[in-house]
């Protein structure tokens, strides 16, 4: 066992040591965790349910507790921070409803009857990132538990408080032990080995494009299941006879919210050339009004970035070598000095579709503005990335929004307005975004198997 100091990115200094667990460890928290299976899926259906729903209980009763820890371990600001608690409690009450609603068919057949069974698959583990160490987790843990699945969890080495934490109140709202164990520790100890332990039957991960490629050809060794959540490249559209002002004041929380680490950053903005001019010059008194600052304030709109690697990956997009801002710099906000790891919001307008800060995932707060011409060609540009996870439509038509967001390759599209997530509708990306989705309806048919049973009756 070694140990990590998480950091309050808002000041750089440190609040706890957390335990890393190596790989010996890990094994016994699977292998607890496929003990705990048998037991919990034989759970009857009505009481899983009564369980999951205390545990939506207990984190709604520790919800403010939850979110303090956010706001000091990843920087969020202390309105999102109380979000993200929520949705962890209505995911779990969303999914609470599933044991009992889990329904098989009866298909019509010759000689007999045919029945399937949607049968839990094993022990699931679920590999979290720092962007949003409260909702991923749950929107991973509350289906595959609903479904009879234990669940071994490992945050990001950054950010496993909160996470600790609802380990905890999983515990004391009565879910038995080993049916929900979070294990903090590295991706390349912990994680790796979710990979190659044969008892874990699925890998659900979130996280880095590069990183879930090598998951998934790990996976394939033993053809364990995996779902990917990845990066995103999304684009926000903005055509001329969109309310032009509704679009430009919502166009900065669409990329800029929780520092611009978000999957579902709406990282370049796409603008009819005739309303390009305009456009920009509504951006910026909105660019310039977004507030950073200390995310423990309620008016505050954007906190630090999570760590000073992040921020210095995020100034290679907008300095050049000697630290002077690149000429692709359009404006800039404001963000504090001192320790932490700040960074102004930035608006680039690069010319080549080539340029970094066009194809790259910044995953931090710099946005950039490109024109185009057309319907054909926003759609276009709007496909020319190797990412396909969310995007925004602005129009007045509507017939025009509903081709767009037909043509557009991504899993999430919204029209006049930014929402990607809600826990009642699939969330997941098309082309190197991911694999498979998340949340809605559908969700526990990624953590079973479909089981076919033929009865005869001669
Ligand atoms: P990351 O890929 O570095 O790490 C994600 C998680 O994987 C961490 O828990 C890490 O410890 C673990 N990990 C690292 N190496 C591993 C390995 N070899 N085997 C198993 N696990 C390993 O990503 P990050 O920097 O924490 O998160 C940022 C990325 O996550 C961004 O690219 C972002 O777009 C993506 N993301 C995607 C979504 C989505 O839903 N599509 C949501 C949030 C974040």
């Amino acid at each position: 066992m070694s140990s990590f100091t998480v950091l309050n990115p808002a000041t750089g200094r440190g609040i706890r040591e957390v335990q890393l667990a190596d790989v010996a460890a890990t094994d016994r928290a699977i292998e607890r965790a496929a003990a705990a299976f048998e037991t919990w899926r034989a759970v009857a259906p009505a009481d899983r349910a009564r369980l999951l729903r205390r545990f939506a209980a207990a984190v709604d009763a520790d919800l403010e507790n939850l979110a303090k820890l956010e706001v000091q371990n990843a920087g969020h600001t202390i309105g999102n921070a109380r979000w993200e608690a929520g949705n962890v409690r209505d995911v779990l009450t969303y999914y609470a409803a599933a044991p009992e609603r889990h329904l098989g068919q009866q298909i019509p057949v010759a000689g007999g009857v045919d029945i399937t069974f949607h049968e839990p698959l094993g022990v699931v583990g679920v590999i979290v990132p720092w962007n949003f160490p409260m909702p991923i987790a749950g929107w991973g843990l509350a289906p595959a538990l609903a479904a009879g699945n234990t669940v071994v969890l490992k945050p990001a080495e950054l950010t496993p408080l909160t996470a600790i934490r609802l380990g905890e109140l999983a515990l004391e709202a009565g879910i038995p032990e080993g049916v929900l164990t979070v294990i903090p520790g590295k991706g390349s100890v912990v994680g790796e080995r979710f990979v190659t332990h044969p008892a874990v039957r699925k890998v659900v991960f979130t996280g880095s494009t590069g990183v879930g490629k090598r998951i998934m050809a790990g996976c394939a060794e033993q053809v364990k299941r995996v779902t990917l959540e990845l990066g995103g490249k999304s684009a926000n559209i903005v055509f001329a006879d969109a309310d032009l002002e509704k679009a430009a004041a919502n166009a900065p929380g669409g990329v800029f919210d929780n520092a611009g680490q978000d999957c579902c950053a709406r990282s370049r903005i796409l603008v009819q050339r005739s309303a390009y001019d305009r456009f920009l010059e509504l951006l910026e008194p909105a660019v310039k009004a977004f507030r950073v600052g200390d995310p423990g304030d309620e008016g505050t709109d954007m906190g630090p970035l999570i760590s000073a690697a992040q921020r210095d990956a995020v100034a290679s997009y907008v300095y050049d070598g000697e630290g002077r801002l690149g000429a692709e710099v359009a404006f800039q906000g404001e963000a504090p000095e001192g320790g932490g790891f700040w960074f102004p919001p930035t608006v680039l307008t690069p010319r080549d579709p080539g340029a970094r800060a066009l194809q790259e995932e910044i995953f931090g707060p710099v946005v950039a503005v490109v024109p185009f011409d057309d319907e054909a060609d926003a759609v276009r540009i709007a496909n020319d990335s190797a990412f396909g996870l969310s995007g925004s439509i602005w129009t007045s038509d509507v017939g025009r929004a509903l081709r767009v967001s037909r043509g557009v390759e991504a899993g999430n599209l919204s029209v006049n307005s930014h929402s990607s997530v809600r826990y009642s509708t699939p969330f997941g990306g098309f082309k190197q975004s991911g694999l498979g989705r998340e949340l809605g309806p559908d969700a526990l048919d990624a953590f079973t198997e479909v089981k076919n049973v033929f009865i005869s009756t001669d």
